[in-house]
């Protein structure tokens, strides 16, 4: 009777809820994009309200067009979009003010007066991450700041906190669980990822009562259970969206590493069971817990990855569809010089400069929009690259390999260019999709449906390898020129 798995990924630009066999074939997907706020130069902005209607209506969609009733169901997993910051009253259930996702830049300036105070080397020491406005702490801060009701209802022991994974629970188990995983709190900026609890130190700098938080637990966990389409399903997984892949790509042993190319890109590598920060500018986070067992990661996070490719699309024009670009990458001219550093939201890791814009370098009068094209996935390899180079400085461990995902990896001709650049050997698995996947390993680890991460080990399957094909001297030369050009973006702004 209980077969499949219902996965909920709730992305940056649209949700989608996936199906999975009990042997993790996907069985159907379900997808509906939302609406995206931009109401001042930086800002970005999602409705909550909007985000949780489209995942009710995206469950009951999946579940009608399979025939499936509540009963089919083992447990429900979710994946989510990390940071984004909900604040909402929990007697209405209203969201106090729209979200606000982690690509928003409005904190910059209060962030950088931290900064200025010294206070970066004792935040990474607490929570692993740089201090930038990407992490929930000062989207927290803003809103107390600036929305009177935060105010009013915090007085009234009204309000409550959460990121997006925290935000579906609580709605799906109609206000009966307030919690967060533990992958998803170490991007808060305000949890202490050794110790494994809320930090006061950064609930006193970011002005943050302790009492709007979320419990904090393992990510294979009894979240609850919703009855809101039919009989009961119990919730059992549940991981931020760089970590589900994480699991999905079964990088359990210290030194794998996978990158995902969605709208932004995020190479995480597993280091292991020890909190170790980084010394070059890479975040540290937790991986996962599963079954007691905490694993950490270094991630670099670039914000542009898709992203771009979509401004191609929307903005000027270039094609119709993003997989028009696997073709037209091939008809870019070899001799152009072409470079762009694809910084349109700021720059992430290594260089967190959230001021940093969008520059070409190199336009000439025969420049093409194919040649646009190579340049804005070629950046992504060179960002890639730059990444790998910290990791393994940071790890003392040469990576040999990485495994890939995302919308992005469907083109084969950017994956060649991640392996020339990058001079290493790049797969991609058969599923893709490895964000909804971790998130139903998570789920099937709690309801018994597999036992360990070795059995998810075993399940990972490739489908293509891609080799370097240029020569070593060629793709180091290239990165110079590539290094000169995103430091020069990155001093001038
Ligand atoms: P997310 O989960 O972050 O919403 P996805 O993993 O679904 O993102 O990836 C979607 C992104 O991948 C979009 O930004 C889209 O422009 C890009 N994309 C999709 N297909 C291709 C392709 N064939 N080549 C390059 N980019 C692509």
């Amino acid at each position: 009777m209980k077969r499949y798995f219902l996965i909920i990924d709730q992305g940056t630009t649209s949700s989608r809820v996936v199906i999975y066999k009990k042997n993790f074939e996907i069985f159907d997907i379900v997808q509906k994009e939302f609406k995206q706020f931009f109401p001042n130069e930086g800002w970005v902005e999602h409705d909550a309200n909007e985000i949780w209607t489209d995942v009710k209506y995206l469950i009951t969609k999946a579940l009608k067009k399979n025939k499936l009733i509540a009963k089919n169901i083992i447990s429900i997993g979710i994946a989510n979009q990390r940071e984004t910051t909900v604040l909402w009253n929990k007697e209405t259930g209203k969201p106090i003010c729209r979200a606000i996702v982690w690509q928003d830049r409005r904190t910059s300036e209060y962030c950088s007066n931290l900064k200025k105070r010294g206070l970066g080397k004792k935040i990474q020491k607490i929570t692993g991450l740089e201090l930038d406005p990407y992490f929930s702490a000062s989207k927290i801060k803003w809103i107390f700041d600036n929305v009177k009701e935060a105010n009013i209802n915090l007085k009234q022991n009204n309000l409550l906190f959460g990121t997006i994974d925290t935000w579906l629970l609580w709605n799906l188990t109609e206000g009966k669980s307030h919690l967060t995983d533990i992958s998803n709190a170490s991007r808060t900026m305000i949890f202490d990822s050794k110790k494994e609890e809320w930090s006061n130190e950064m609930l006193k700098i970011f002005r943050i009562s302790k009492k709007i938080l979320p419990q904090v637990v393992e990510n294979s966990f009894n979240f609850g259970s919703t009855k809101l389409f039919g009989e009961q399903i119990s919730i059992g997984g549940m991981a931020g969206d760089q970590q589900a892949a994480t699991i999905g790509q079964a990088c359990f042993d210290k030194g794998q590493s996978k990158s995902t190319y969605g709208t932004g890109c995020f190479l995480l590598m597993n280091i292991g069971d020890k909190f170790k920060l980084s010394k070059n500018r890479l975040l540290t986070t937790v991986a996962y817990k599963i079954n007691g067992k905490k694993m950490f990661c270094y991630e670099g996070s670039i914000f542009v990855a898709g992203s771009a490719i979509q401004w191609l699309r929307d903005n000027l024009h270039f094609f119709k569809n993003s997989n028009e670009t696997d073709k037209l990458y091939k008809k870019a001219n070899k001799n152009e010089n072409l470079y762009f550093v694809p910084a349109l939201t700021g720059l992430g890791a290594p260089y967190w400069n959230p001021n940093a814009r969008g520059t070409f370098f190199g336009i000439t009068r025969n420049t093409s929009k194919e040649d646009i094209i190579k340049a804005t996935l070629d950046s992504l390899s060179y960002q890639t690259y730059e990444l790998i180079e910290c990791m393994e400085k940071d790890s003392k461990t040469k990576i040999n390999e990485i495994r890939v995902d995302g919308g992005m990896v469907k083109n084969n001709n950017f994956l060649q260019s991640l392996s020339d650049i990058t001079q290493i050997k790049i797969i991609r698995p058969k599923n893709i999709e490895t964000t909804s996947l971790g998130a139903a390993y998570l789920a099937a680890l709690q309801s018994g449906v597999i036992k360990n991460t070795k059995e998810i080990s075993n399940l990972w399957k490739k489908d293509t390898i891609s080799n370097a094909n240029i020569n070593k001297n060629i793709a180091k030369t290239n990165i110079k020129i590539w290094k000169s050009i995103i430091n020069t973006v990155n001093n001038f702004y």
